[in-house]
């Protein structure tokens, strides 16, 4: 099945709504797919992006997500039938045709979310397609799945950004409404592996600007020794409008973004520990 006839594959913004893309696709396909890898669901796929990764990058965008991080800014990718449903071979030819472009650019393929790994034989493969043409290649993942990759498929991937969206139990529910063992788990696998990470951060105020909370986190993945970078993302309320739009009981309705004291003040907390901190 290609993608559907009335919306592109590519869009401008992953703030694009897009919903229910993906609903004529049966059951029986939709378990096929997840199993195999021969289809998969993406809410879009954007090119030039410059924060994703190193360099500049094509990003693919999965639906489907099992966290429920209150700050998230593309509700619309936590269910899978939201996406587009696109066969390996046509992921694959969207990668092929940037490929000379994105080595040119020290750039890469990223494969973002929603949730990556909640489609792990897709994007699996799709990455190993990449590697194969000699593109670099990202994942950007919460971690809860990672144990959905073996060693050996790691290796195929250049780069995981580990969104990391607290360090404590507790603070990890409030902010995602589930535990976080196994995100700490793969963090922990990664580094046993050498496998190079950047970490990333939102930085809510009032919610995720929590001193104690960032200390932690910053002590644990200096002992990582595998974190190239650690970016701290301010919050910005861009997704607020999908939280209506979907009848979601949004939390951060009227929460500023940070200030530059306060991103300062961060990333201040994961240099003191040695980690190059942005
Ligand atoms: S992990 Fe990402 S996609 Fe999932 S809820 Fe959190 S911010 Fe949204």
């Amino acid at each position: 099945m290609e993608a559907a006839a009335a919306t592109p594959l590519e869009a401008t913004s992953p703030y694009e709504m897009r919903v229910n893309l993906g609903d004529e696709v049966g059951e029986v396909d939709v378990r096929t797919a997840l199993k195999t890898g021969d289809m998969g669901f993406l809410h879009s796929f954007t090119t030039g992006s410059a924060v994703d990764g190193p360099g500049i990058r094509l990003v693919a965008w999965t639906t489907a997500c099992m966290f429920r991080c209150q700050y998230c800014h593309n509700p619309d990718t936590w269910t899978l039938s939201n996406g587009i449903p696109v066969t390996l071979a046509a992921a694959i030819a969207e990668v092929q045709r940037y490929a000379n472009s994105l080595k040119r650019m020290n750039g890469g393929l990223t494969l973002s979310g929603g949730e990556p790994l909640m489609q792990d034989r897709f994007v699996l493969r799709v990455l190993e397609a990449a590697h194969a043409m000699g593109v670099h290649t990202a994942l950007e993942t919460n971690g809860f799945f990672g144990e959905r990759l073996s060693d050996e498929e790691l290796a195929d991937i250049d780069l995981v950004l580990l969104d990391m969206k607290a360090f404590t139990l507790e603070q990890h529910k409030r902010v995602a409404g589930i535990a976080n063992e196994p995100v700490i788990a793969f963090a922990e696998r990664l580094a046993a592996l050498g496998r190079p990470m950047w970490l990333r951060y939102v930085l809510v105020p009032g919610l995720t600007d929590v001193p104690e909370e960032m200390a932690r986190l910053a002590d644990f993945a200096a002992g990582l020794g595998v974190v190239e970078r650690v970016e701290i993302l301010p919050f910005h309320q861009l997704g607020e409008y999908k939280w209506t739009k979907l009848g979601l009981d949004y939390q951060l309705h009227g929460v500023e973004m940070p200030t530059r004291d306060q991103v300062d003040a961060a990333i201040a907390i994961f240099a003191s520990r040695g980690l190059k901190a942005c």
